[in-house]
């Protein structure tokens, strides 16, 4: 019987021969299956996996160098491009799509021979928190099948936390690799804004979107991250700062200056077994040798608004580009002009949360209304990163819960828009500020849900996020 703990051990286990790709693959096509009430998949590639999976086997068993990601089972979200499969971002406004060329992080990964088992299912353009919102269907929790497993990337997070894959990538616009990290017990991580290249990431607000990493543990994740990230002529946002080989210094065990906003902690939304778990766990930290440092923070109440504000708004501009005209659905209904041609294939095509963000983006830029709400929304932003420079001038890392309850009963926000987007509070900060991100599954709630602590470090600054997060996993429950 297969079974995984790391990318380490897995490929030990290969080069001893104790186990092929194809053994690997076969196990997890077989989980698949025994899971499909899930929902977590839309495409599955079986042959081309096995094929891939023979390949690599020769090639090792030949005694030819490997790959970092040898053998390596992944499984993507519905909103990154790969050539020759399908891509629809979970809409029927793209069903039958086939990618016409790869994202660069899909390139990388294949450069490093890792395997691509399926496409996962997600919310509609990535937007959502619940992965309730998908032309495929509600993605269920595989720790209580009656409950979410968060959103937007809801596939990609189960597909790790059942054992469909090995680690899986998403994309993380406002949390939806951080927050269905928590709710399904897994770590997620969220790099800074640029850190990945967005070339063939399917757009939903550019100046926020990041492909992000689920992963069984801190290790995985990092060495994913190393190889997906970095420079890309493509992607005129993306740095062209080298990438630190994370997972080479892991083990470094440093002491760290922690913050924590006074504010998040107190905030009546969250949770108070949650709010307990973080305390004790700040105190743990302490005892460690680190420094923690209580802060106060007066934007918490702005954050979510103005996230919500910005994001549409750019949604709004970036999914003007689903017609109907060159690719997508066409609507069979006679239109006497472009525009109702348009209204046809636009209204049939979209699911309601995307329409209703189409609609709000559109309201907040329109004239009379831009300065109202687009321009200060801007000014929120510019507030919130000037007040990160000055936190990171002093500490190194911030500790912020993920979200403020554990995961949510399926249909308990379906019908209050607000207060799904209010959940949003402890993740769009870092979005909203560019600086990287990550949930880690330390506690279970007396309901038996997992819930995670977050934490975030200054831009670029991955690798002591990532030290520390190794750190932080002892205290684990
Ligand atoms: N829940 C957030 C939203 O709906 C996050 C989405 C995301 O990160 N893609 O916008």
């Amino acid at each position: 019987m297969f079974e995984y703990t790391s990318i380490n051990q897995y490929q030990l286990a290969l080069t001893q021969g104790k186990t092929t790709c194809i053994e690997a693959v076969r196990h997890y096509l077989s989980e698949i299956e025994n899971s499909k009430q899930l929902n977590a998949f839309v495409h599955v590639f079986a042959d081309e996996a096995i094929q891939k999976a023979a390949a690599l086997d020769e090639k090792r068993k030949a005694g030819d160098t490997i790959g970092k990601l040898h053998g390596v089972v992944i499984a993507i979200k519905d909103v990154i491009c790969y050539k020759d499969h399908p891509l629809t971002a979970a809409s029927g406004i793209l069903k039958k799509f086939t990618s016409l060329y790869s994202a660069t992080a899909i390139e990388n990964l294949l450069q490093e021979e890792a395997i691509i088992i399926g496409v996962c299912n997600c919310d509609e353009f990535a937007m959502g928190s619940t992965n309730e919102n998908s032309v495929y269907g509600k993605v269920l929790n595989a720790i209580d099948e009656t409950r979410v497993p968060g959103g937007s990337s809801g596939g990609s997070a189960v597909a790790v936390q059942a054992g469909l894959c090995m680690v899986s990538l998403g994309s993380d616009t406002g949390g939806s690799v951080r927050q269905p990290a928590d709710f399904c017990g897994i770590v997620g991580l969220k790099p800074t804004y640029g850190r990945i290249s967005r070339y063939g990431l399917i757009a939903y607000a550019s100046s926020f979107d990041q492909i992000g990493v689920f992963a069984g543990n801190v290790d995985d994740a990092s060495k994913v991250l190393e190889i997906i990230a970095g420079a890309d002529e493509y992607d005129s946002t993306v740095s062209q700062k080298p990438v630190e080989t994370y997972s080479a210094a892991l083990k470094e065990t440093k002491k760290f200056r922690f913050a924590y906003f006074k504010e998040t902690l107190e905030h009546p939304s969250l949770d108070n077994e949650i709010a307990n778990g973080i305390n004790k766990l700040i105190e743990q930290i302490r005892n460690d040798g680190h420094e923690v440092t209580a802060l106060s923070f007066e934007y918490l109440d702005y954050i979510v608004p103005a996230y919500y504000i910005l994001t549409t708004a750019e949604a709004s501009s970036n999914l003007s580009r689903y017609d109907g005209v060159r690719y997508g659905y066409r609507s069979s209904k006679p239109s006497i002009d472009l525009t109702e041609f348009y209204k046809h294939n636009r209204s049939e095509g979209f699911g309601k949360e995307v329409k209703r963000r189409i609609m709000l983006g559109t309201f907040v830029l329109s004239t009379g209304y831009y300065d109202a709400y687009f321009a200060k929304a801007q000014k929120v932003r510019r507030k919130l990163v000037e007040k990160t420079e000055l936190v990171f001038s002093e500490f190194d890392l911030i500790l912020m819960p993920t979200s403020p309850s554990v995961a949510f009963k399926i249909g308990e926000k379906t019908d209050d828009p607000i207060a799904m987007y209010l959940a949003d509070i402890y993740t769009v900060f870092a979005n909203l500020t560019g600086i990287p991100g990550i949930s880690l599954p330390l506690f279970k709630h007396s309901n038996g849900m997992p819930f995670g602590i977050q934490i975030m470090a200054k831009q670029f600054n991955e690798l002591s996020l990532l030290q520390a997060s190794q750190q932080l996993m002892e205290f684990k429950k």
